[in-house]
């Protein structure tokens, strides 16, 4: 657990441009910024999403690719470090041409059609992420 003062707490809003990776995009600002500990929220519309699910049993991630246009509805997750450098771990909940919604891990693998996106930070701050052997995932310690 890491306790953080509000008034240290650093925000950058911003557009992604067309065409590119969600994640991708996101983690190469936080790199260029230097940003080790903080949370990332974006809304917008994509033409092609990859997401993950993962198989507890298996301890692996299934990835899910859509090639279909299709609504961020809620893209929520956080900023650590992983390996020692800056790592989002983000969840995705995707709305279709019907209204009906789905989700899972956010992978690389999306083209952005449109999107809009909010990153919290704090810039003395560092969140680590190690290997978990219960889990087989890179956890916070
Ligand atoms: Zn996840």
């Amino acid at each position: 657990m890491l306790r953080l003062n509000a008034e240290d707490e650093k925000v950058i809003i911003g557009r992604i441009p067309y065409k590119e990776d969600i994640l991708k995009y996101l983690t190469n600002l936080c790199i260029e910024n230097s940003i080790t500990c903080g949370t990332v929220s974006c809304i917008g519309a994509v033409y092609k999403m990859t997401i993950g699910f993962y198989d507890q049993n298996l301890k692996k991630y299934e990835n899910i690719v859509l090639n279909e246009p299709l609504e961020i509805l809620s893209l929520i997750g956080n900023i650590s470090l992983k390996e020692d450098k800056p790592f989002i771990h983000a969840h995705v909940t995707l709305g279709d041409k019907n209204g009906s919604a789905f989700g899972g891990h956010l992978f690389e693998g999306s083209e952005v059609f449109a999107s809009e996106f909010e990153i919290r930070y704090f810039d003395s701050k560092r969140l680590i992420r190690n290997k978990d052997e219960i889990t087989d995932l890179y956890l916070w310690s």
